[in-house]
């Protein structure tokens, strides 16, 4: 049994249906005139929380987000994990890097 990673808070839901139509993989149905993220079809994207004016998406498992997203073949976009990546530190690190093998 699949369980949602992503829910709608229905006392927020001010339904719109933005997050149903901003859903790239269909997953969210609209049940009983409430948006209902159907877990068997949900990429974890994260799309529907950023596209929710009043807040009524909720992460529900952050642990299995993130495998989900770890599996092979996932292709959402990832809007909760941004590493940040500090160039001048690369870029230092890749010097190092070139006059090391350079001998
Ligand atoms: S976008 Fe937010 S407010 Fe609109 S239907 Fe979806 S959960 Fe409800
Ligand atoms: S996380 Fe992405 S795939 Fe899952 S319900 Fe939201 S928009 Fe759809």
């Amino acid at each position: 049994m699949h369980v949602s990673i992503v829910s709608t808070i229905p006392e927020k839901c001010r339904r719109c249906y933005a997050c149903v139509r901003e859903c790239p993989d269909k997953a969210i149905k609209v049940i009983a005139g409430q948006a209902t993220v159907i877990a068997e079809q949900c990429v974890a994207c994260g799309n529907c929380v950023k596209v929710c004016t009043q807040k009524a998406k909720r992460i529900e498992d952050a642990t299995m987000l993130v495998s989900r997203m770890l599996s092979p073949g996932y292709v959402g976009t990832s809007f909760l994990v941004r590493i940040p990546i500090d160039r001048k530190s690369t870029e230092e690190t890749n010097e190092h890097g070139k006059n090391g093998s350079a001998g």
